[in-house]
């Protein structure tokens, strides 16, 4: 069930402790058809809407290269999630599973990754579908497919053994 910030019956709420400064930037802002959370999908969909992702134009440059990619691993901030809920009961009938079991934006630090289907990039914006956040949700990173990402040169014996 969609959460707005409600606690439900069973979960668990912690006190957060004090922010630390990880020093995060966020490169860009996230374009979306959704601003409410119910319409909202729950994982994005490769046939789902195209979205915009709008990065700052300082960072512009560093989309070279990326237009070779069929998908692209996004990694947004939820921005407007709440954080303290330790034990959740996603279907909010009473059974609850801890965060770290879940998928769920409510997390110490809420982070959201999609893999998305590249569809172009203009200028700073990277248009995908297959998202699955709010608009306005800023942007923390853009990755190329992991899966399809080569290596620059296989591993030589030895890369793997630790050190004394
Ligand atoms: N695909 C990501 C993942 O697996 O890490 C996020 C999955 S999370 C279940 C997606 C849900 O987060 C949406 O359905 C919506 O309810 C919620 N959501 C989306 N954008 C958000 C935002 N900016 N702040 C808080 N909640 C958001």
């Amino acid at each position: 069930m969609v959460r707005r910030n409600e606690i439900r019956p069973g979960e668990v709420a912690v006190e957060m402790p004090p922010a630390t400064d990880a020093g995060l930037v966020f490169i860009g802002t996230i374009r979306t058809p959704w601003t409410d959370r119910l319409l909202c999908p729950r994982q994005g969909r490769l046939d789902g809407p195209v979205c915009r992702i709008e990065l700052r134009e300082t960072w512009a440059g560093g989309l070279s290269g990326l237009e070779g990619y069929e998908r692209v691993e996004v990694l947004y901030w939820l921005d407007r999630s709440r954080r303290d809920l330790l034990l959740q009961s996603p279907r909010s009938d009473g059974t609850v599973r801890g965060v770290f079991s879940l998928r769920s934006p409510v997390r110490p630090n809420p982070i959201g990754t999609s893999l998305a289907a590249l569809v172009g990039i203009e200028g700073s914006t990277v248009l995908v579908r297959g998202l699955d956040c709010l608009d306005g949700t800023p942007l923390i990173d853009l990755k190329p497919d992991r899966c399809a990402f080569t290596p620059l040169a296989p591993p030589q014996p030895g890369d793997f053994e630790t050190g004394t």
